[in-house]
Formats: structure tokens, sequence, C-alpha cells
């Protein structure tokens, strides 16, 4: 993929900082509000938004022909299903307009107050509407740790999870953006030394570091889309906390998988980073032994290098990072997962969410949950303030934070945030 906008040498006349998830590169795709703004799309540069809206609505994406009600939806289903083509083209335009060598926008400043705002006086709404959710389980040492603690260490690995991207459908109702809240959840468990089940609110509350992909094109019942075809079906990405009651999961899971345990909440970051801006981080993906299906072989470097963080904030106190772990320890690729949801001919719609599966790295402090860093709750982790940790207390926010970088670019996602209130 030649895109212009990827650039690394480019620059931007709007202030970007050394480290900052959005520079010229990155342009990300959002949606915001403010006291004078019920909703636009936008996108972000350095720590400012930019207001997509009002950039078409003052003839700046005129040569595009995108319906400009787009751009004030509520959410970017409408946008994105008019293809990449269109949405390649706007992200290469924004990108010219922010260039320091560019002055349509940048000589325009008494439109600067309308298009540019600090991205701490925003708030960013849920990009998509998510028709539906589903989420895999293709992290080989994630599969390989729960396997290990809750069956046998010389079978962790079902029979069928080498050979295809295990996954279920989840619930897209409770998926929130970035800075919400929820109780915590109650139900139905099991302790192991009671006889019967008992009601009340979960004891092991646990967090799952994911990803997930967001579907840009429709397809009908009875197609498939292939490894090779993917790509052009995949909007872009987002960080993902699929929130799991371990407890409750214990219980109910056999032989359906999991249902309460994971409904309650899922947590999203609000900028969707293109497929086309990560393209530079691609990078080898594991060996696949033994051979798989051949509606499942891909070509080519198709894994992704994204540093993953995962930070443990009690109220009021500091931000503890217990997680450093990557998107490259994933064994499916994003192109598998989608081949093999589709090969029965399930449809697909646009806002679709995708999630991963726990992305957890051979190494322990690149576990993706608390069931994992913890094992089990056998080895607790310390905070700074002198607590303990074995799954996520009353009033914790965990905050997930991705990143891509190499010697000339750094691309981000920003931040994935909530926090657990107790139970109502
Ligand atoms: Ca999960």
């Amino acid at each position: 993929m030649n895109s212009k906008a990827n650039n690394p040498l480019l620059k931007s006349w709007m202030p970007v900082s050394e480290n900052s998830d959005f520079p010229i590169q990155n342009i990300p795709f959002g949606v915001y509000s403010d006291n004078k703004v019920a909703h636009h799309a936008c996108t972000a540069i350095g720590e400012h938004i930019v207001d997509l809206y009002e950039l078409s609505r003052n003839g700046y994406f005129d040569a595009l022909n995108i319906p400009q009600e787009y751009f004030k939806s509520a959410v970017l289903n409408d946008l994105i299903a008019m293809g990449k083509t269109t949405t390649n083209h706007l992200r290469e335009r924004i990108s010219e307009l922010l260039r320091d060598t560019n002055t349509e926008l940048q000589n325009h400043k008494e439109l600067h107050f309308l298009v540019f705002k600090k991205q701490s006086e925003v708030k960013m709404l849920l990009p998509v509407h998510v028709g539906d959710y589903t989420d895999f389980y293709s992290s080989i040492d994630h599969a390989t740790n729960v396997g290990t603690m809750f069956r046998d260490p010389a079978n962790a690995l079902l029979p069928n999870w080498k050979h295809l991207p295990v996954g279920y459908h989840g619930r897209a109702s409770s998926i929130c953006v970035s800075g919400h809240s929820f109780h915590r959840p109650k139900g139905q468990t099991k302790p192991a030394d009671a006889e019967l089940p008992v009601f009340g609110p979960s004891k092991l509350l646990d967090i799952e570091l994911e990803t997930a992909f967001i579907i840009g094109k429709s397809t009908n019942m009875g197609e498939s889309v292939s490894t090779e075809k993917a790509d052009d079906y995949i909007f872009g990405m987002v960080l993902f906390n699929d929130w799991s009651a371990r407890d409750i999961q214990t219980w109910e899971y056999v032989p359906l998988g999991p249902f309460l345990a994971k409904n309650f909440a899922s947590t999203v970051s609000p900028w969707i980073v293109t497929l086309e801006a990560l393209e530079p981080f691609r990078t080898k993906g594991y060996t696949q032994e033994p051979k798989v299906l051949p509606y499942l072989e891909y070509s080519g470097d198709r894994n992704l290098d994204i540093n993953l963080e995962v930070y443990l904030q009690p109220e009021g106190g500091d931000e503890n990072k217990i997680i450093t772990s990557n998107y490259k320890y994933m064994y499916w690729t994003m192109e598998q997962q989608l081949a093999h949801h589709t090969v029965n001919g399930c449809n697909i719609n646009v806002g679709d969410m995708m999630a991963s599966g726990t992305i957890s790295g051979p190494q322990p402090h690149e576990f993706g949950s608390l069931l994992e860093l913890t094992w089990r709750g056998t080895k607790p982790i310390k905070l700074s303030d002198g607590t303990e940790r074995k799954f996520v207390n009353d009033n914790d926010s965990i905050i997930i934070r991705g990143f891509c970088k190499n010697e000339k670019l750094r691309i981000g996602f920003g931040e994935c945030r909530a926090k657990l209130l107790p139970a109502k």
C-alpha cells in the first residue's frame, strides 16, 4: 500500500510533541461532542481534535463527494460505508491540509477556533454503531496459560486451537467508550467448597487486554471473505478491554462459553486508527504448525507490532503499570479471523467489532489479564501505595494504552479507560 500520508518525513504546522500518539501520519477517526457541538466527526493532531464537519462545511472536502451530513452524524458508519477509496482519499486530504507546506487551512485563521479544539476540552463518543460484536481467543500464550491453570498443563491447548481461530458472539449493547464507569456485576457463582451456588457481587473481577478491528465493508449472507481480501473489509483498530467476572465465568461457561461473565461492560478507545496508518508496522506472524486449511492460509507479514500497556489506578492514587505486552504475540491474524468468521456465509456489517481475545506474551509481565498475572490470585501484584491486588477492587480505574514505534515514526491509539464502581 503506497500512502503519501504515511511518509515519516511529513511535518504538520500544528504542534505535535515527540511522543504524541497523533502525528500527521496517524489521522485516526472519531466523533466528539462539546457544549456547542452535539456530535461531529473528527480526527486528531497532537493534542487537538480537528472538526471534520467544519472542514466539510467550508469546502475543504468538495472534491471527495462525501455528503456533509455524514460528518455530523452521531456515528461514523455511513462515512466508513462509502468505502476505502473514499476514506483513504479523505485521510490523504486531511494530511495535505495539516502539512507544513500547505497554507489552505493554515492561513484561514478565522476558522481555527471552530476546527481545532483541545482534546482535553471535548468529550469523545463511541465512534460507530456496533451491530454485532465477536470476541476471539487468538493469543497462544493466553490460551496456554488458561489451559494450564484450569485443565492440564500437558494438554493446555484444546485439539481445535491450532486449526481455527476460536471465537464466540459477544454483546454489543454494553460496549462503552473510554472514560465511562460501571458497577461491579452481580451473579451466580459456586464457591469451591460449597455444594450449591450463591448469588452476590463478583469477587474476581478481571480485565482482558485486547484490541478490536472494525468492519468497513458489509457482505451479504452466503458470501465469504478470503484472507487475501480481508483488509478491504477492515477499516481500522481500537484498544479493547473485555471486562470479565472470573467467578461467574467458571460456573456458567460449560458447555456454551461465556455469557453473563462478559456481557456487562467492554471498554474501547475512541479513535479508530486506520489499517492504512498501521501498514508501516506490519511484522511476521507466528509459524503455524500444523499447517492450516487452505481457506486460512495467507502470505506476507500480516501480524502487527503494536506496543500495549495496562495501568491500574486506585481512587486518588498513581497509575501503576501492570502489563507491558505487544499485539505481535497473536497467533491468528485479523485476516484469518475474518476469513474464518465468514467462511460459513455469515454476513458482516459496517461497524461490527471483532476483538482479538486477551493478548498475552511469553513473559509473566506480558500476561494480558489479572488471572494470569497473579496466577489465579496466588501471586498478588504490589502497587506503589503499598496495597496489593489479586483482581480489580472497587473504584480502581484500568487504562490501556497502545502505540506503534519504529526509528522514524510513532503512531498511537490514545487511551482506553474505565472505572469500576461498587456493586449496585
Ligand atoms: Ca476476551
